[in-house]
C-alpha cells in the first residue's frame, strides 16, 4: 500500500476544506474512509475520495441492503452487505445492526439473509436497523438441523424436526425471488 492508504474511519481532511466524496462520509467535521484504498484529495473539486481497485460502494443512509450475517453477538448482529438497493455488490462491506431491544430469541442466526436499512455512518462503522415490518430475515435454516423452515404466525418450524424457533422475519420472507442465490 502507498503512503495514502487509509483504513475505514482514517480522517482525510476537515469538511471545511474537502466535501465527501466516493467511499467516504462526513462526522460533521471531518472527512472520513468508509473503507480501505488510497485517499485522493481533489484540490479543483475541493472532494475527499477513497480509490479502491475494485471501487466499493458503500450504502448511504436510507438504502436498503441484502447481506449474509457474518456474526451474532450479544447485542448486535454483523452484516457482509451483497446487494444495496437491489443491485448487487461484490465489495463486502459489513454493517451492524443492534438487536438489544428487540423481545426475540433469535433475531438472525449466522448465515441468514437478512435486509436492513442503513441508518448512519458512525466512527467508520456502517450502523443498520432490523426492526420495520419488511426488514428482518429472508432466508433462514433450522438451528437444531439445519432444515426448511416454514412460518407459523410469528415463529418458524423446522419441517424436518419440528423444532419451533423465532428470528426477526421480513415480510418478505419467502420471496427471495428476486435474487438468484447461487446455492
Ligand atoms: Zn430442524
Amino acid at each position: 500500500m502507498s503512503e495514502n492508504a487509509v483504513f475505514p474511519g482514517d480522517k482525510l481532511a476537515s469538511i471545511e476544506e474537502y466535501e465527501a466524496g466516493f467511499n467516504t462520509f462526513d462526522d460533521g467535521d471531518m472527512v472520513r474512509a468508509a473503507t480501505v484504498g488510497e485517499s485522493v484529495l481533489d484540490k479543483e473539486t475541493r472532494t475527499a475520495s477513497i480509490k479502491h481497485p475494485k471501487m466499493l460502494s458503500i450504502p448511504r443512509v436510507g438504502d436498503i441492503v441484502i447481506g449474509t450475517v457474518a456474526a451474532v453477538m450479544s447485542s448486535m448482529i454483523a452484516v457482509s452487505i451483497d446487494y444495496i438497493n437491489g443491485k448487487p455488490t461484490t465489495s463486502k462491506v459489513e454493517c451492524v445492526c443492534s438487536t438489544r431491544n428487540m423481545r426475540i430469541r433469535n433475531v438472525a442466526l449466522v448465515n441468514d439473509i437478512v435486509t436492513l436499512k442503513i441508518i448512519s455512518h458512525l466512527n467508520g462503522t456502517i450502523h443498520a436497523v432490523i426492526d420495520e415490518p419488511h426488514l428482518g430475515v429472508l432466508y433462514t435454516k433450522c438451528r437444531k438441523c439445519g432444515g426448511k423452515v416454514i412460518t407459523m404466525r410469528d415463529a418458524i418450524k423446522c419441517t424436518e424436526c419440528s423444532w419451533i424457533d423465532e428470528r426477526k422475519l421480513s415480510t418478505n420472507f419467502g420471496h427471495m425471488d428476486f435474487i438468484n442465490l447461487s446455492d
